[in-house]
């Protein structure tokens, strides 16, 4: 049905590209284009001899001409950019010249703040209108599911929404004193920026890691959970009508904290370059080169994740809490397609949401979140592809 340039051959690019071997009907031809040339060929080794035809080029995605130049020889369908967020706008730039749809799995972030927003990427709205071309933002877990979760809540669920929490839970245990699960460089900056939560019409700023719950989550048991900002109550927050708050919940582990306290103590998770022997260097950037990489924990990590979204809001008049979860086990991502879950949680949907617009199932053009989209075929997609949900009552808050 379709050709997709993948960008990025990293822990999320790894498993997307599994994923769409699985579904050649739709994914008949790929394209796995990244800084490091041999990650892609490494990948493509794995894989070839499937129905899935799949080539691989070098390329920086930081300079647009670059990605134009490849987009021209290759001449996909759509981009999916599973690169990091500093390169979201320069490959935008370059589906724009093209004329190709672009997916998601992260905001954009310019490199010297950690900020993350949608203002951006929502500025090329009219851009990509006027071009007849999706873009779609945060195809991945979170962003990404959470958002197709709540678009299927108000759809199926509720009249009105008033309240979201969003829970994040990783229980898997890689066995090593510190370690990150996806990106070293983005997750610090994530998990050591001030938190936020939305409340009637504003967000509201906390401390980093000042407010705690304890959730007794299904198939994973009580866990300490902790209000962080995250990237989709932005867009949520105009998307869902009548939506009062929106909250995000991580789980980190004492030790986990612990760790990164230290880290930010002594100075290393800045992103204020230093001059080092020399030479300019940014601390967090140094710390990413000596913590281990993402990937090689796929086959020491055990245990599950459990993310998910509780609702509040009203249903015929009446008050109403539903909970829309989804439990992945970490190795048995492994066996499937040599990953963690972490990896797998947003890899698939990244699929996914790629074979959304390359089926037409989705296809109104423009730049859009997810929840702007019918959630009923994309969660069909989920239970066929490895992320089945579930659906009860709320789960019991212990603390
Ligand atoms: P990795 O660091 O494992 O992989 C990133 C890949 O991008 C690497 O192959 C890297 O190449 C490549 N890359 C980096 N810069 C460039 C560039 N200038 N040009 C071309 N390629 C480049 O990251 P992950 O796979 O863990 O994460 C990928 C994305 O997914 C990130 O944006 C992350 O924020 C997002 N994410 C989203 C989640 C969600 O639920 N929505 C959850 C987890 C991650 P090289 O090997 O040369 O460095």
């Amino acid at each position: 049905m379709g050709k997709v340039l993948i960008i990025g051959a990293g822990g999320v690019a790894s498993v997307a590209v599994h994923k769409c071997c699985q579904y050649p009907e739709v994914f008949e031809e790929i394209c796995i284009a990244s800084r490091t040339l041999s990650k892609c060929d490494a990948l493509k080794a794995k894989l070839d001899g499937g129905k899935t035809k799949i080539q691989t080029a070098q390329v920086d995605a930081d300079h647009t001409d670059e990605v134009i130049a490849l987009i021209e020889k290759f001449k996909p369908d759509v981009v999916l950019n599973l690169a990091l967020p500093y390169q979201d706008l320069t490959i935008m730039d370059a589906c724009l010249a093209t004329g190709v749809h672009y997916v998601d799995t992260a905001n954009y972030e310019p490199k010297d703040e950690a900020k993350f927003e949608y203002k951006w990427q929502w500025a090329y709205r009219e851009r990509f209108e006027k071009a007849g071309l999706i873009a779609l933002l945060g195809s991945g877990f979170d962003p990404g599911v959470t958002g197709v979760f709540s678009a299927y809540a108000q759809k199926h669920h509720f009249d009105e929404i008033h309240q979201i929490d969003i829970v994040d839970a990783n229980a898997g245990d890689h066995g090593l004193p510190f370690a990150t699960n996806f990106n070293p460089e983005i997750n610090i900056r994530e998990v050591s920026a001030k938190g936020s939560y939305f409340e009637n019409g504003k967000f509201i700023e906390t401390e980093p890691m000042s407010i705690k719950r304890v959730y007794n989550l299904p198939e994973i048991g009580p866990k300490d959970i902790y209000l962080l900002h995250h990237e989709e109550m932005e867009s949520l927050a105009l998307n869902i009508k009548g939506i009062q708050k929106i909250r995000f919940w991580m789980t980190f582990s004492q030790s986990y904290l612990t760790h990164l306290k230290v880290l930010e103590d002594v100075g290393m998770t800045s992103i204020e370059p230093i001059l080092f022997e020399g030479r300019e260097i940014i601390p967090l950037q140094f710390l990413k080169a000596v913590l281990p990489d993402p990937a090689t924990l796929a086959p020491r990590t055990k245990g599950k994740t459990n993310i998910g979204c509780i609702f509040q809001g009203v249903k015929d008049g009446k008050e109403k809490t539903y909970y829309l979860y989804n439990v992945c086990d970490h190795q048995a991502c492994y066996h499937e397609v040599g990953s963690q879950a972490i990896s797998y949680t947003t890899g698939v949907p990244a699929m996914i949401g790629t074979a959304m617009i390359l089926t037409g199932k989705w296809n109104t053009p423009g730049v859009h979140n997810i929840e702007e989209f019918d959630p009923d075929p994309f969660m069909d997609m989920l239970n066929r592809f490895g992320l089945p949900w579930q659906e009860s009552f709320q789960p019991e808050l212990i603390d």
